[in-house]
């Protein structure tokens, strides 16, 4: 049984159409990575996932967890236990990063929440992914630099616990260290239960994850599925080849 079903989709943003009839099943426990040229429409999949009004479903289904979601709110998509990392996290002045992450927790579990425990799991957590406590208490990646925007996404998903976390390209602009951290923040998160859909350039945020699969997303379509070996593939020999055995 499958978590995620993405049938047919096709997905428009201003009139010009991004996704031309994707196709793509995960199912519990599985870590998909999706690569893909510059303007392939990666991350304009995440977002017709989440249900981004921004981005206009034209035709095609997805269902999560039992459920078709296709014409779902990204709130009422996210209570399901979906939920994703942006390529460029928002700066939001006067919402403290505790604040923000309660209140999301509260919303997505629809539960009030226990404040004690709330603060243990965070402080907990922080820890983990070698933050500052003080983070908690400024205001939401402002002043943040990129690392430490993407350590604060990466607490967000460990806090939601979501069904199914994907991540846009957590890995750019991050040093070497940040990497390590944000990729050991991935490794806690993961589970037999729960999955993963990443997407990324970079071979190194994925070690220590079992990959199952690799899909290359090239004018709005899966091009290519393939197994881990895709990703050094990839990076020797780029897309092109992919690109001209796609078009024959
Ligand atoms: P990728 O993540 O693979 O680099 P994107 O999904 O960001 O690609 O973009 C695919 C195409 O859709 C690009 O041509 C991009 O300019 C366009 N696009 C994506 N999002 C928007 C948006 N919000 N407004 C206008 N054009 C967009
Ligand atoms: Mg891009
Ligand atoms: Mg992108």
């Amino acid at each position: 049984k499958n978590l995620l079903e993405v049938s047919g989709v096709h997905a428009s943003v201003d009139g010009k159409e991004i996704l031309s009839g994707l196709d793509l099943s995960v199912a519990p426990g599985e870590t998909h990575v999706i690569m893909g040229p510059n303007g392939a429409g990666k991350s304009t999949l995440g977002n017709v996932i989440l249900g981004n009004p921004e981005y206009k479903l034209d035709a095609g289904t997805i269902t999560f967890d039992g459920a078709d979601i296709t014409a779902e709110k990204t709130d009422a998509r996210a209570r399901r236990g979906l939920f994703m990392s942006f390529q460029s996290p928002e700066e939001v002045p006067g919402v403290t990063l505790e604040d923000f992450l309660r209140v999301s927790k509260a919303a997505v579990t629809g539960k009030p929440l226990k404040v004690f425990a709330f603060q243990k799991e965070l402080k907990k957590t922080m820890e983990a992914l070698s933050m500052d406590e003080e983070y908690a208490h400024r205001y939401l990646n402002v002043g943040f630099s990129g690392g430490e925007k993407k350590k604060a996404e990466i607490l967000q998903m460990l806090i939601l616990q979501p069904k199914l976390a994907i991540l846009d390209e957590t890995d750019s602009g991050l040093d070497v260290d940040a990497v390590r951290i944000v990729s050991e923040g991935i490794r806690r998160y993961k589970n037999e239960n729960n999955a993963l859909l990443i997407i990324t350039h970079n071979a190194k945020i994925l070690e220590g994850l079992k990959v199952d699969y690799v899909h290359v997303l090239a004018d709005g379509k899966i091009i290519h599925t393939g197994g881990p070996e895709l990703i050094d593939e990839i990076s020797r020999e780029g897309f092109r080849r992919l690109e001209e055995g796609a078009a024959q």
